[in-house]
């Protein structure tokens, strides 16, 4: 279980306000999306719990351990929860292997592990092959399996698509969602796309100016939101 108890964090010594006592719990397995428009707060929450930032107040616990207080700050790489960004980040200078054996930091058979995660991301074979070599949507797909390598408790995906054109967003979503539900690791799934966050989340939760508006399942924020900005976000969907 992911808790997140009144996480506040202000940048520019206090003047910016950019996450203001933000409270939610994820339960293990759950895929979780954080929606808000830019500037937000969205990615300032995730690295708040990823552990790249230190909050100014609050704390993010997982499995009864607190890794983020105003006292505790466990390390990022200590914190067993995997990053997937927008722009994919792998290394251009190393394989596919090298680039998903970084993310591994303890395990005794990281080619067995390279070639496990590999196939579950449907591309075995492909260890020797350069980011360059690989197509968008491939490399996105290497970059899930880097960070599943390690056996993340929490999985975040900040953007994940954002990159990519309209058929494969739909399609490697579609994938990259199978994948995340097959491993059953808890997913935080960052986006400004309201109909990325209906289409595969258990709880939606809406961020504005820093504020968390609505913790919601789809059709609770569909029925029953909260603001008229809630409404407005979820009924241009359909
Ligand atoms: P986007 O969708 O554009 O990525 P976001 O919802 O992820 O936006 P954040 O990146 O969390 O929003 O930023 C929230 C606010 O905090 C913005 O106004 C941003 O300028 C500010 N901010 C973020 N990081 C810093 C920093 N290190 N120093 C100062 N201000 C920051």
């Amino acid at each position: 279980l992911l808790k997140i108890h009144n996480l506040s964090k202000s940048f520019d010594n206090g003047k910016t306000k950019v996450l203001d006592t933000v409270s939610f719990e994820l339960e293990k397995g759950r895929v979780l999306t954080i929606v808000g428009e830019s500037g937000s707060g969205k990615t300032t929450l995730i690295r708040l719990i990823a552990g790249l930032e230190t909050p100014d107040d609050g704390i993010v616990e997982l499995n009864d351990t607190i890794l983020s207080s105003v006292d505790i700050m466990v390390r990022a790489e200590k914190r067993n929860v995997g990053l997937v960004f927008q722009d994919y980040a792998l290394f251009p200078h190393m394989t596919v292997q090298e680039n998903i054996m970084y993310g591994i930091h303890k395990q005794h058979d990281k080619k067995e592990r390279v070639a496990e995660v590999l196939e579950l991301v449907g591309l075995s074979g492909f260890e020797s092959r350069y980011p360059h070599q690989l197509s968008g949507g491939q490399q996105q797909r290497v970059a899930l399996a880097r960070a599943l390598a390690p056996r993340p408790e929490v999985l975040i995906l900040d953007e994940p698509f954002s990159n990519l054109d309209v058929i494969l967003k739909d399609q490697l979503r579609r994938e990259i969602f199978e994948i995340i539900h097959k491993t059953g690791v808890t997913a935080i799934f960052v986006t400004h796309d309201t109909d990325d966050a209906l289409s595969v989340s258990d709880s939606i939760i809406v961020l504005q100016k820093g504020k968390m508006i609505q913790n919601a399942t789809a059709f609770e924020l569909f029925n029953a939101p909260k603001t008229p900005y809630v409404a407005s976000l979820f009924s241009a969907v359909v």
